[in-house]
């Protein structure tokens, strides 16, 4: 089916990196793209924004955050506000990523208040969502998917998804090695976009999915082949730019 959707690979570099090592990174990549009309981006640690901003502003790659805060400002220690990163040229920040989710006890609430707050700035949100193995198995994929896009769809609106991107990302393919497979991410991107066209067609039409989960160069086109997967969120591989640009290349 043909769709005017442009790809998106953006790479989640968690908390990995240093000065040296990324400007490496930044740099390699930046040479290998020349062939490469997808979109692309980075979401690099906090302190490495102003770093990305000086390496990449005139550039084909974008840059963005790992996570935000729910609040515009005040007194919140260690958190970091939406305006700050769109201060350091950010245009994307991840939110809802399964492993703030799990690890920092994000709830859906908190991560509708942190897309909210991403909006507000001008950033364009990545809503990442996904089921566990356990709700897998238990036949729940559906359900807790649908929930956690629900929760942000109750509070911005179905039209702020026009502003957003929204990636899915079983929490047991993520860093593990197991993809899921091509059919059984798109079954879900299918049921999500299904689910935003029953309440406006097109922002269902137009919104960008990625894939996110063990995405590496040997599984990326089949993935990005299918009608309603518009890319990837990649992490592990997205810290070797040789793997990255070979992903970039299959987008
Ligand atoms: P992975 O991570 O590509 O290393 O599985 C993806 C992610 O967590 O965004």
């Amino acid at each position: 089916m043909p769709t005017a959707r442009t790809k998106l690979v953006a790479g989640n570099w968690k908390m990995h990196g240093n000065l040296a090592a990324n400007q490496a990174l930044l740099q390699d990549i930046l040479s290998g793209l020349d062939a490469c009309r997808t979109e692309v981006a980075v979401c690099v640690p906090f302190p490495y924004l102003a770093q990305a901003q000086m390496l990449l502003t005139g550039t084909q790659v974008a840059w963005g955050a790992q996570t935000v805060s729910e609040h515009a400002q005040g007194a919140y220690t260690g958190e970091t506000a939406a305006a700050m990163l769109a201060d350091f040229g950010c245009r994307y920040v991840l939110v809802g990523h399964s492993e703030r989710r799990a690890l920092y006890g994000e709830s859906d609430a908190a991560v509708a208040a942190k897309f909210a707050a991403a909006l507000q700035a001008g950033l364009t949100p990545v809503l990442c969502v996904g089921e566990t193995l356990a709700e897998r198995e238990a036949g729940a994929t559906g359900a807790v998917v649908i929930r956690q896009l629900e929760a942000v769809i109750a509070s911005s609106g179905v039209q702020a998804l026009a502003r957003a991107v929204v990636a899915y990302e079983p929490v047991w393919a993520i860093g593990t090695g197991k993809t899921a497979t091509p059919q059984q991410a798109q079954d879900v991107h299918a049921l999500i976009r299904g689910r935003v066209a029953a309440d406006d067609a097109k922002v269902a039409e137009e919104l960008q999915m990625l894939y996110g989960g063990s995405v590496k160069p040997g599984n990326a086109a089949e993935l990005f082949a299918m009608p309603d997967i518009d890319g990837g969120l990649i992490g592990g591989a997205a810290l070797v730019a040789v793997d990255f640009l070979a992903i970039c290349a299959a987008a």
